[in-house]
Parts: C-alpha cells; structure tokens; sequence
C-alpha cells in the first residue's frame, strides 16, 4: 500500500499519522522503531520495513526503548489504527463518516469522538492529510498533471485540492513538483 521512498518520507518527517502501520527496523543497530520516532535517522541503506510487529521481532530486531513500538495499545488506538488502515487503503474513495464507522463496526459519533482523543483530528482532516502526502509523491515521481493527480488522490475539486494541498504544505502542487519548498534531506 505504501512504497518504501513514501514510507521513507514518513520516517524522516517523524510522521505520527502513520504510526502501528509500519515498522522501521535498522540492520545496522537490530532495532526498529515506530514512524514517528525521534531517534537519529538510520542510513537509507540500513533501512528496511515492516507491516507487522510480529513479522519484525521475528527476523530478530528489538523494540527502541524511545519510541517504544511494541507497547501494548488500548481498545481505543487499535479502533483508530483500524480506521487509519482502511482511509490508507481506500483514500482515492468517496468516504463518510459512516462508512468508517462500519468498517470498524462503531457508531460515527463515538468514533469520531475516539478519533480525536487519540490523534487530536477528525477522520476528514487525517484522510485529507493522507491524500496530500500520497499527492507530493505522485508530483515529486510521476509526470501526472496537477489534475490528474487531484482526482487520483480522491479530491472531488481541485480548488479544494488546492487549497488543502497550500495549507498543509505551505506552497502550491506546481511549486512543490519544481523544488520550491523546503525538504529534509533524506539522504
Ligand atoms: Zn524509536
């Protein structure tokens, strides 16, 4: 669902959205740790992913004793992670609410309400969120127009896909495919 330079991304930006979804584990240090994690970045090279805790300890690595991957969650993250999953997968889709709600088999007014507990934002803004970063990918590695990839990420309008696009990234789709914006160097 994710390729590794957009889970890359992830990491370096320290990223909390995408956090119990994948895994960073380092072959240099056998540690690996949560998207988000603040620890100093491994090299690229070093780096391999995971989707699943289990699959991760299996091939030997050990939890980061910062970031603390493998502690144990509440009802209430594993709903918000459930829900995080399916907007990742399904973000180029028309979806409510209600359609969450279901999917994670609660009612819309709790999950909302539990949504915000944990990450402190709606379902909306997190899968706008989730449509702009799949967006800077495809500018930054795809010849798509501005477009093409506005209705590919599942924006219903592209002045909305403008917009969101400015405030989240402080720059326009054109300006950020030429460069003009500041990135951490991944490298
Ligand atoms: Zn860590």
């Amino acid at each position: 669902m994710l390729t590794f330079e957009e889970m890359w991304q992830r990491i370096i930006e320290c990223d909390r959205k995408y956090d119990g979804l994948f895994f960073t584990a380092v072959k240099t240090t056998k540690i690996y740790c949560r998207p988000s994690c603040r620890s100093r970045k491994p090299k690229k090279v070093n780096v391999e992913f995971y989707d699943q805790i289990g699959k991760v300890e299996e091939a030997g690595y050990r939890a980061c004793k910062r970031c603390q991957p493998e502690v144990e969650h509440s009802p209430q993250v594993a709903i918000v992670k459930n829900v995080v999953t399916f907007l990742v997968n399904n973000y180029k889709q028309h979806l409510q609410l209600k359609d969450l709600a279901e999917e994670v088999g609660v009612s819309p007014f709790y999950l909302e309400r539990v949504f915000k507990q944990e990450t402190g934002e709606t379902p909306r803004m997190y899968l706008e969120k989730i449509r702009i970063d799949k967006a800077a990918y495809l500018l930054k590695s795809t010849k798509l127009t501005n477009l093409e990839i506005c209705f590919e990420v599942g924006f219903q309008s592209s002045s909305n896909f403008y917009k969101i696009f400015k405030n989240i990234k402080s720059c326009s789709p054109s300006e950020y495919r030429k460069g003009l914006h500041y990135e951490l160097d991944g490298s």
